[in-house]
């Protein structure tokens, strides 16, 4: 059995003024065969990293392709986009003949004339493997479930969690499902609703934690293979954008339709009610304010901003707020700005100087921010953890302006890990209040240390206030753009 793995992803954000070329994803992930680090996976690369030792376990041959990964942002160059496929698409025509492939992809990349960046992949492939060999696919739950990828694909699953803490086990299930269906055991099908919304389904609280078991409970018995809830990519003007259903049965089509139906619509009967208050920032500062913090830090998140989400996180509204409201022990990280950070290091810790901050990448970054300030500590080329990933931040620097710390850093990146703090010889659990410009990543890390979480609007192009957005391209009725928007079976 020959099994052919490879990865090529990102987050498009369509509504950000960032670029993303090759270097974009050479700088942050780009493994070519055999170069795939053997203790962690990236955020897409859960397959390979799976499939290298269940294909010891289950003798099977493992060829491995390229993984890419860049930082969500605009969308991809068309070049950038076309040399990493077609790199792939060649070492894949290589490896043939094939049973099966798994592919790591985001689900929502979208690069110059290309729309359904997976979606067109999957088509090449095929074309290449033939219509017998078996394809698995790996998405985020962040995706543009298409009609033509799933009708491409043999089986598709997306992490359930969100923080994506479930990679690794979605893989497995992928990698499983893969091997089932080429030894004959199984014959997924696809049933796929549409909920006909966008909304934010953070799964560290309710409904959206039951709605995980939930979904769990119906996998694994009564011919159910796999039930996948898209919660879709609200940041991008494509047309199939938004959140869906997607259930695999072992060739029990009706039962699969009726089992997406009645999942999806509970779903819709959730609407406004899945995500927590998204408060405008002043708000957010009032209330963590008033919070007791003795049990640790009051954090605000900045979804706005979230370069997770393809922002720049660069947007100075929140420490303008903070300090000129005179908040002592607060924190704001990450924000990038890497010719602050360059300046800093340039003079080291314990120095001070005028510095101008943030407010550069367009009109969404608000005003930059010129303060004096100490330089409290600098350190190259750091990490975060994510789970069991790893990525780079590059060359960090915490300067403090009064009694706010700002965590600055080259290497775009939204709050993950501790070490934006621990990597500077700081103790995120010290402040009363941290500001986090990310959207529930952080969670995974920060929560345990918070005494309350607040969800806050600042600006950016990953704001949750998604009317904010101009949308010209994406399927309507759209809920809640559109107050009537009904869902419906659409495969
Ligand atoms: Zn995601």
């Amino acid at each position: 059995m020959r099994i052919f793995t490879a990865s090529i992803a990102t987050e498009t954000n369509t509504f950000s003024p960032i670029p993303t070329a090759m270097e974009n994803y050479l700088t942050c992930v780009a493994f070519r065969p055999g170069e795939h680090p053997a203790d962690q996976p990236t955020l897409c690369s859960a397959p390979l990293f799976v499939a290298r030792r269940r294909a010891t376990q289950e003798g099977f041959t493992l060829v491995e392709g390229s993984c890419f990964f860049a930082q969500p942002a605009g969308p991809t160059t068309r070049v950038a986009y076309e040399t990493m496929r077609d790199e792939i698409l060649g070492q894949l025509q290589a490896a043939l003949p094939l049973d099966g492939v798994l592919l790591g992809m985001h689900g929502a990349m979208v690069a110059g004339g290309y729309d359904d960046c997976e979606g067109d992949v999957l088509e090449r492939v095929r074309a290449l493997v033939g219509p017998k060999c078996v394809i698995g696919v790996e998405l985020d739950p962040h995706n543009h479930m298409t009609l033509k990828r799933v009708g491409l694909a043999d089986i598709i699953i997306c992490f359930k969690e969100y923080p994506h803490v479930d990679i690794v086990p979605r893989a497995e299930e992928l990698v499983t499902l893969v091997l089932k269906t080429i030894r004959g055991e199984i014959r997924p099908v696809a049933s796929l609703y549409d909920c006909g919304m966008i909304a934010f389904y953070p799964t560290t609280s309710e409904p959206n934690t039951s709605f995980v078991a939930r979904q769990k409970s119906f996998e694994g018995h009564d011919g159910v293979l796999s039930v996948s809830f898209v919660h879709g990519f609200p940041h991008a003007d494509v047309p199939e954008m938004g959140s869906r259903m997607l259930v695999y049965t072992d060739n029990a089509k009706a039962q699969g339709d009726a089992l997406a139906i009645r999942l999806g619509e509970e779903i819709v009967a959730l609407r406004g009610r899945t995500a927590p208050p998204n408060l405008d920032f002043v708000d957010a500062l009032d209330q963590a304010l008033a919070t007791d913090t003795a049990t640790g830090p009051a954090i605000i998140a900045e979804p706005a901003d979230n370069a997770g989400g393809g922002s720049a996180s660069d947007n100075t509204m929140s420490l303008r707020e903070l300090v000129a409201r005179g908040v002592e022990n607060a924190a704001v990280a990450p924000l990038w700005d890497p010719m602050a950070v360059g300046f800093c290091h340039a003079v080291g810790a314990g120095a001070r100087l005028r510095l101008r901050i943030g407010g550069k990448t367009s009109e969404l970054s608000g005003d930059p921010f010129d303060a004096d300030c100490e330089v409290l500590a600098v350190a190259k080329d750091c990490h975060q953890s994510f789970g069991e990933a790893k990525g780079p931040v590059g060359d960090l620097a915490a300067v403090r302006i009064g009694g706010v710390t700002v965590v600055m850093n080259t290497n775009r990146a939204q709050a993950l890990g501790r070490e934006l703090f621990t990597a500077l010889g700081l103790d995120p659990a010290s402040y009363r209040l941290l500001v986090l410009k990310s959207a529930q990543h952080f969670m995974a890390a920060y929560g345990p240390l918070a005494s309350r979480v607040f969800y806050s609007e600042t600006q950016g192009p990953s704001t949750q206030r998604y009317e904010k957005h101009s949308y010209d391209r994406i399927a309507r009725p759209k809920w809640p753009i559109d107050a009537e928007a009904p869902g419906a079976l659409i495969l």
